[in-house]
């Protein structure tokens, strides 16, 4: 059996203990690998690597930590279709999708981030009086812990160490359990590329055991989380009893809002992929899909025939759109939830079942089809909390008072999207919506360079541009009566982190 080890100091370890976790593929329920279980003394080995050489990679030039992401990006390219499948296989996600999102996304992300940085170390702020000359420098904070889900694992791993590693910080990744076989190809990249060791360590294992290790460690200056509200709640009690900087990446209840003067066909379309991309296991799926009542049938029979067309099938198959859920127990959960929702009064307009007929392979498989409700109001338990996963659930509504009403009464807030025609109401519906993003006839849509992330219970703080490299440094300001700089190539003197 394949076995999954920690990357620390640029070497593969196994844990302390050596102890190992199941790895399953959920389309398959088969054990495909075994990982390393980090425990407590593995995730100090790695922070002290870390810490070990994060004043060396402070001072190496910005261009140069620059050019090593861009190896690490150039070494998934060359071996792109390694990574889709294996973390398709992990996770369940169709190969479709880990080919065109994932594994693109992971390499964009590397290098955007190698760009971005060395275009912030190119120059400083300066605020000059007739007194003093000020110069604020952005200093990297030394050892950035990052904690990582399933659902787009090498996406979201890369999203979270890029800024900081091309900052000139040293990194401690922590990927999920259940998906950490691209981490484990990145870490094997990392090496061959001369990534210096110590700089990038991943440490695999359990959330309560080598995440909690890692949040709590007093070496670590700085957490970046993504995952569910209930662990970022507590994530971030402890990064506040220690003063350490934190970013959470939590849950939504996301609704989208079809007004009748939208391009229904086109609404149709954005609600279904909103709803059921990744069999609606990202962050930024809609849960929630509020339609003006006029419109309404029209609209509930567009979604369910574009749902019931879904190609169900085998992650591997390069025809699939739709894969398996994560786990057996994820699926348990979402179809609690599900029962929930009907025992609430919720009629199932399509879906709300397992898939009969899948090919034998995959036959045992964590499958759900994609499933319409119908029938409840915004009280019931099922419109209030993230189920994550390919349930949606349709309310109409009269006016766009209404409307907004219904999309902010819930305790997330983490993106909305709007369908209509009107592009003064899309700005005027915008304003008053709370959350981090607000998308207009369109969905998923991303630039690096906007600020992304969530209000109320769904998170704290924002990544993406600036954000992500102001997270990742601290504001050093010099105040001088003479004029000062600092090398013009990014780099900063060693010795000088936190
Ligand atoms: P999760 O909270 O269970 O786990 C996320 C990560 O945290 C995993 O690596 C896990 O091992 C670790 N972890 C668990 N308990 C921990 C603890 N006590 N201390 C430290 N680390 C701990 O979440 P998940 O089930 O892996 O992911 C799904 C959730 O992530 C959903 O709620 C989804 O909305 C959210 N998510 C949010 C975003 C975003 O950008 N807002 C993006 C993707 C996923």
């Amino acid at each position: 059996m394949r076995r999954i080890e920690h990357f620390i100091a640029g070497e593969s370890s196994m844990s302390a203990h050596e102890a190992w976790l199941d790895v399953m593929e959920p389309a398959t329920s088969n054990v495909v690998a075994h990982v390393a279980r980090g425990l407590r003394k593995d995730v100090e080995t790695a922070v002290d690597a870390a810490a070990a050489a994060a004043p060396r990679w402070a001072a190496t030039s910005a261009p140069e930590r620059a050019r090593l992401l861009h190896a690490m990006a150039d070494g998934i390219e060359a071996t792109a279709e390694s990574f889709a499948r294996a973390e398709s296989i992990d996770s369940g996600k169709p190969l479709s999708i880990t080919r065109s999102i994932d594994i693109p996304r992971a390499i964009a992300n590397l290098r955007w981030f190698a760009d971005a940085a060395v275009k912030a170390c190119q120059g400083t702020q300066r605020f000059d009086s007739s007194h003093a000359s000020n110069e604020v420098l952005r200093m990297p904070v030394g050892v950035v812990g990052a904690i990582s889900p399933w659902n787009l694992p090498l996406y979201l791993l890369t999203w979270k160490i890029a800024a900081p590693l091309a900052m000139g910080n040293a990194v401690v990744a922590k990927p999920s359990e259940l998906t950490p076989s691209t981490a484990s190809m990145l870490a094997s990249i990392a090496r061959e590329v001369g990534m210096p060791p110590g700089v990038l360590n991943i440490v695999h294992g359990l959330g309560p055991e080598a995440g909690a290790a890692l949040v709590e460690h007093p070496d670590v200056a700085a957490i970046t989380f993504t995952g569910g509200t209930e662990t970022g709640r507590s994530v971030n009690q402890t990064c506040a009893g220690l003063f350490k900087k934190v970013s959470l990446e939590l849950g939504g209840k996301n609704a989208l809002i079809i007004f009748a003067d939208a391009d229904i066909d086109a609404a149709i379309d954005t609600a279904t992929a909103a709803a059921f991309a990744n069999q609606g296991q990202i962050c930024l799926c809609t849960e929630r899909l509020l339609i003006e009542s006029s419109v309404y049938d029209r609209v509930m029979e567009g979604v369910i025939e574009r749902a019931r067309a879904i190609r169900i099938g085998d992650p591997l198959d390069a025809e699939t759109d739709f894969g398996s859920l994560i786990s057996i127990a994820h699926r348990d959960r979402v179809e609690a939830a599900l029962a929930g929702a009907i025992a609430d009064g919720a009629h199932v307009c399509t879906g709300g079942k397992r898939p009969i007929n899948l090919p034998d392979r995959v036959s045992a498989g964590a499958f759900l089809e994609p499933t319409v409700l119908q029938g409840i109001g915004m009280d019931a338990r099922f419109n209030r909390e993230e189920v994550f996963g390919p349930v949606v659930c349709a309310m109409p509504f009269a006016d766009e008072a209404e409307a907004v009403r219904m999309a902010n009464a819930t305790d997330y807030g983490l993106c909305a999207t709007v369908c209509t025609q009107d592009l003064e109401r899309a700005g005027r519906v915008a304003r008053k919506l709370d959350v981090g993003t607000v998308w207009t006839n369109c969905w998923l849509v991303r630039d690096f360079r906007v600020p992304f992330g969530g209000v109320k219970c769904s998170g704290l703080g924002r990544e993406g541009g600036d954000d992500a490299l102001h997270f990742c440094t601290e504001a050093r300001t010099l105040c001088s009566a003479s004029n000062s700089t600092v090398d013009a190539s990014g780099a900063v003197p060693t010795g000088t982190h936190t």
